[in-house]
């Protein structure tokens, strides 16, 4: 498979529809969180993730509940708790422990997509640092929070202005359901725990 131009990565493409992403692949410290950690003196890692990202993955998965797609899931290089207990109470599968995250998702592509000749060209990656340069490289559609690492913002296709951990998902997600052109009922459907 051909890599990417840097040209196109650093943003020739526009922001994709969402069925054209058959693959959302989140990493988490400083994307889910605003990257720092709080250690206690017994061990214990506690990190700060936002609310307002928490309702834009309820909105994701009755998107996902409605149309079956994108698969959407957490690719994370560190195995700790707190990634587990966020994962749950966001309801998102998560991938943890991952040394080459490239090598795990073409993995992944492997077992769930063995048919498709180019997987990466409908997978968005969402990341922030230099272990994430490798998949932003590869896939279409690469998305970076404004404290990005600065090698990976040139790498990203799209990067925002909202920082990791304050809302950067958020924006993702209404950027992919495109909140701004939905009528208040349909936000109001979005957001229902009907
Ligand atoms: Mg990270």
């Amino acid at each position: 498979m051909a890599r990417r131009s840097p040209a196109r990565a650093k943003g020739k493409l526009s922001w994709p529809k969402i069925d054209e992403i058959h693959t959302l692949i989140f990493d988490f410290d400083g994307v889910f969180t605003d990257n720092r950690v709080i250690v206690s003196q017994d061990g214990m890692e506690m990190v700060s993730c936002s609310r307002a990202d928490g309702l834009g993955m309820d909105m994701l998965r009755r998107h996902i509940a409605q149309n079956g797609s994108p698969t959407a899931f957490i690719l994370s290089t560190e195995a700790n708790l707190v990634v587990t207990a966020r994962a749950r109470k966001l309801k998102m599968e998560c991938l943890q422990g991952v040394a080459d995250k490239l090598q795990s998702i073409e993995n992944h592509f492997a077992q769930t997509l063995p048919n498709e000749r180019a997987p990466f060209d409908g997978l968005m990656y969402v990341g922030n640092d230099l272990n994430d340069l490798a998949v932003m490289r590869r896939a279409t559609y690469s998305v970076a929070p404004a404290d990005a690492h600065p090698l990976v913002r040139r790498a990203a296709t799209f990067t925002l202005p909202q920082f990791g951990g304050r809302g950067f998902v958020r924006a993702i997600v209404e950027r992919l359901l495109q909140l701004n052109t939905l009528s208040t009922e349909e936000v109001c459907e979005l957001v229902s725990d009907r």
